[in-house]
């Protein structure tokens, strides 16, 4: 049995990550949230509180800080206030914060959960990133990751910019306010026409929001409406549903979209990329099941990838398992399309605790241990003696996995089948997805034998990338795989500040925006 000696092999650089964070940390990091609605003089709720429950909505996307950023519309005027705070967003929205932000009576507002992927997780980074400029008063919120912001800074740096944050968001402001991005005909596609790698992004102006996703689109962005006809836009569509609003579209890659008072409109800063490169990673494991992420159902997709699973199973048609259990809460989709496909009986057997707080710490390895068991209760009565299949999302660094599936063991498992509903994370993600360095991720220049070796289960099966790819709406190609395959589309060791858009494309879209036309898809 594999489990008999599970946990000699191989030796991992895992302190960084060990001495640190919460266990979900140590896995992966989620990405951020954004959030836009110009609501207008005449809409029947503030723009507050829409972008507080919008935010509330999206809270799995970031944990680590939350803000609103608000314009009461009069250019010049009071301009542009918010409040951001460190925490979920119930903790930083308290109802004097709220209030407060509603006294001014604001006909617009944006929000961001935050979870840094560049950037320490300090107070200072809290987005929106509010920031005066030459041209007035401006609040950033960024979902995604810029490669060349480094380059970007260092550029700045040089011509004697002080920054105020660590975050790469900030090069965006210091860009557009730059005086080659605001000699252009429209600065902000200027100002995005430098930007290499995953943005989607909501900006406010005293007068009006624009919200852009990069020409991979990399991150989903959807525009919608509420019931009263005030234009939105979310990270997610979970957020329109919580908030009665529709959906109108996907924000499309390479589109900038303007909400004002004239309502809403569209225009082009670069053709979208070909091809495209949308986060297969946002369907296994980000974004919310209730959500439609680039055109397609996220709880779905999930079930497809456990049916895809049973699919690339033979060992298991020869001796099926008892049952199926999934790893709360990542693998219950996935498991139970695999039970479905299978006909093997779906349990949950390991029951989590949702009341263990992300501020847990953990300095010794005895007390990560007890911290996966608060964390996680494997219910004896059910896995005893049993053969069980476990579906999770994904293995990163393997090191709580690896705990896991010990507990499940020590439950009296007689044996634990790992199924695991993506492949192997090979590389690093530069994208807006912090999983770890390379030399921290458990497959990088190991088998799948190793990994289960490591892992210390009697079998391990990685979905294959075809069998992933198979169950997206898009065309594969359309899709970035880098972290599995290691295509990253663009240069990822070689950044520059210069135009990041090819000369001859730029002449394409470098004409007047179109006030008015399409932005609502009608
Ligand atoms: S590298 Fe992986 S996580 Fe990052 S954007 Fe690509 S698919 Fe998503």
């Amino acid at each position: 049995m594999a489990h008999n000696a599970p946990f000699s092999l191989p030796l991992l650089n895992t302190t960084r990550g060990l001495g640190s964070s919460n266990l979900d940390d140590l896995e992966k990091k989620e990405k951020c949230a954004v959030f836009g609605i110009w609501a207008g003089p005449y809409a029947q709720l503030s723009p507050v509180h829409s972008a507080y429950t919008a935010l509330y909505a999206q809270q799995h996307r970031g944990q680590e800080s939350a803000g609103i950023a608000t314009t009461d519309g009069r250019d010049g005027q009071a301009g542009i206030g918010g409040h951001t705070g460190m925490g979920l967003v119930p903790e930083v929205f308290t109802p004097r914060v709220l209030s407060a932000l509603t006294a001014g009576n604001p006909v617009a507002s944006i929000g961001h959960n935050r979870y840094s992927t560049t950037g320490a997780s300090l107070s200072t980074n809290a987005q929106p990133l509010v920031q005066t400029t030459a041209q007035g008063r401006v609040a950033v919120a960024h979902n995604g990751n810029l490669v060349n912001a480094t380059a970007l800074r260092h550029a700045f740096g040089e011509k004697g910019h002080i920054f105020h944050t660590s975050s790469d968001t900030e090069v965006i402001i210091h860009l557009l306010a730059a005086p080659q991005q605001q000699q252009a005909p429209d600065p902000l596609a200027a100002t995005l026409r430098r930007l290499q790698g995953a943005y989607s992004l909501v900006i406010l102006f005293e007068d009006r929001i624009e919200a852009a996703r990069d020409p991979w689109g990399w991150r989903p962005l959807v525009l919608g409406e509420m019931a009263d006809g005030s234009p939105v836009v979310a990270s997610e569509t979970v957020a329109l549903d919580v908030l009665g609003a529709k959906l109108v579209r996907e924000v499309e890659p390479g589109e900038i979209i303007t909400l004002d008072d004239q309502g809403v409109s569209s225009r082009r800063f670069a053709p979208e990329a070909k091809p495209s490169s949308m986060c297969v990673f946002e369907h296994v494991y980000f974004a919310s099941p209730a959500s439609n992420v680039f055109g397609q159902n996220v709880q779905a997709f999930r079930e497809d990838l456990g049916a895809a699973l049973w699919n690339e199973d033979p060992a298991m048609r020869e001796s099926p398992a008892d049952y199926v259990m999934p790893m709360p809460d990542s693998g219950r989709s996935a498991a139970n399309g695999y039970s479905r496909a299978s006909g093997i009986p779906y349990r949950e057997a390991i029951v989590p605790n949702r009341y263990v707080g992300r501020t847990f710490i953990k300095p010794t390895q005895h007390e990560r241990e007890t911290a996966v068991r608060l964390k996680l209760n494997v219910i004896s009565e059910l896995v005893r003696g049993k053969r069980v299949i476990v579906v999770d999302d994904s293995v990163v660094r393997g090191t709580t996995t690896r705990l896991k599936m010990r507990q499940i063991y020590e439950a009296g498992a007689a044996e634990v089948h790992l199924r695991i509903s993506c492949p192997p994370i090979r590389h690093p993600c530069y994208f807006g997805v912090d999983f770890a360095s390379r030399d921290q991720l458990i497959a990088n220049g190991r088998t799948v034998e190793d990994i289960r070796e490591y892992l210390g289960v009697d079998s391990l099966h990685f979905l294959s990338l075809d069998g992933m790819l198979a169950c997206a709406k898009h065309e594969p190609g359309r899709y970035c795989t880098a972290c599995w395959s290691g295509d990253y589309r663009i240069d990822v060791e070689h950044p520059t500040t210069d135009r990041f858009v090819e000369p001859q494309q730029e002449r394409m879209f470098d004409m007047a925006p179109t006030p008015g036309t399409n932005g609502l898809g009608r």
